[in-house]
């Protein structure tokens, strides 16, 4: 069976055209942070992966641990209904979510992607309204260059630009954007971001950001001190504040979630991506007793939302291993925050070279997400191929040539990565 050829011929690709014009390269294995290639490429049969498969995982391939709780799961039961049933992976996810996201966040909303758990985020939010009698606060406010999701409620937060906001015009929902936030603190952004929810705050039903870091929207890194100030403004104009921790929740950026840097709740919090180690897809929303009750009060006091594979147990299963070996594992250096301190170091270490290359304009780090901007487009097939070369996957996106390595990356294998992101880099001369 030609593998290549039928993937070409029928297979869609994420943000690709159909049929498609770059092959992907065919991976028949993967463990540990390798992935084996079914054929070779430039000599090159295993990839080190400088990506954790979008961000997701965190613990590697074909983890002992997240195996055997896939596998155990399997003998009990891969999946039932979770309307009118239960079960205990999906029960002990919850409560393991409610104790280790900030105090405030008590009931949790279990789903199949993050794009839902976003959707999810703003319905609990429009309904709260609703149920509080204030049906005009429906619009939600934003910061530019962010990045929530691809389904159409989502796309109408993501940055207008980027997001592709001209070819949607009269489908999406228009929202509220401030301008992107600067890195450092500036108090006269705040004030401009209060000056348009004041403007607005009567038809404004939440605030929704990506809390420190902006992820696809341009890998952009701010001050934790605008949380604080979100969270001040949302009290004093009387709207919701969603924290979207889908790519750095669970350690990302060095801390559990990125609200712990600024020690502030938000009323709703969606998380994903890294939550099942990347083995299974799975996201939440989780929300204060507040909204929870807002809803239950109202007119209509369910959440109108049940997908089918809500709270899958084999993806629950997967979940609660890999947050228990996050917390409790043994990792080099010591606890998990140690480990996260290290490749943070490895990645401040091995991409500092890139400063000196031409066409650079800026190299960052935050935990384990290290940076490379270009002050031009990245050219991606030579860009990947570069890496490859290296021994190392890389997914450059419009200026950025970054790492958001597994977390089990050994020092060896980050400077790898760290190689193959400056030669990356070094085709856009
Ligand atoms: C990836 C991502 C999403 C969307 O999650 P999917 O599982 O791809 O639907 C939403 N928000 C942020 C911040 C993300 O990084």
């Amino acid at each position: 069976m030609d593998l290549a050829a039928l993937d070409r011929a029928h297979v869609w690709h994420p943000y690709a055209p159909m049929p498609a014009t770059v092959a992907p390269l065919v991976v028949s294995s993967a463990s540990g942070v390798r992935l084996q290639l079914a054929e070779p490429v430039a000599g090159v049969t295993e990839l080190v992966d400088g990506m954790s498969s979008w961000w997701a995982a965190v613990h590697g391939y074909r983890h002992p641990v997240l195996d055997a709780a896939v596998h155990a799961q399997v003998d009990r039961m891969s999946h039932v209904m979770f309307g009118g049933l239960t079960h205990e992976p999906a029960i002990r996810l919850a409560a393991t979510l409610v104790d280790i996201t900030p105090g405030p966040l008590q009931h949790v909303f279990l789903c199949e992607s993050g794009s839902v758990s976003v959707e999810v985020a703003f319905k609990m939010c429009l309904q709260y309204w609703l149920g509080r009698g204030r049906p005009a606060k429906r619009r939600l406010l934003t910061w530019r260059a962010g990045y929530h999701g691809d389904t159409f409620q989502t796309m109408s937060v993501c940055d207008p630009d980027g997001g592709m906001h001209s070819l949607w015009k009269g489908t999406l929902v228009e929202q509220l954007f401030a301008p992107a936030p600067p890195g450092p603190f500036d108090r006269s952004y705040v004030d401009g971001f209060a000056a348009l929810l004041g403007r607005h705050a009567d038809e404004v039903a939440a605030i929704v950001v990506e809390p420190v870091v902006q992820n696809a929207g341009g890998m952009r890194f701010h001050d934790p001190a605008y949380l604080v100030a979100l969270r001040e403004l949302a009290d004093a104009h009387d709207v919701l504040l969603i924290f979207d921790e889908i790519a750095t929740g669970f350690g990302r950026t060095g801390t559990l979630f990125a609200a712990d840097r600024a020690g502030v709740s938000p009323d709703v919090m969606c998380v994903g991506k890294a939550m099942t180690g990347g083995y299974l897809p799975m996201a939440a929303a989780l929300c204060t007793s507040r909204v929870a009750s807002g809803i239950a009060e109202g007119g209509f006091p369910v959440l109108a939302h049940g997908p089918t594979f809500m709270g899958n147990p084999l993806a629950a299963a997967v979940a609660n291993a890999s947050i228990d070996l996050l917390l409790h594992g043994e990792w080099l250096g010591g606890g998990w925050e140690h480990n996260l301190a290290r490749i943070s170091l490895g990645l401040s270490r091995g991409l500092a070279p890139a400063r000196d290359l031409p066409h650079v304009k800026d190299v960052r780090v935050l935990g384990a997400i290290g940076v490379v901007q270009l002050d031009r487009e990245v050219d991606l097939a030579a860009a990947t191929a570069a890496a490859v070369r290296a021994g190392v996957w890389l997914r450059p996106f419009r200026d950025l040539v970054y790492t958001m390595p597994p977390y089990v990356t050994d020092d060896e294998d980050l400077a790898l990565i760290c190689t193959a992101v400056i030669a990356a880099a070094r085709t856009c001369g």
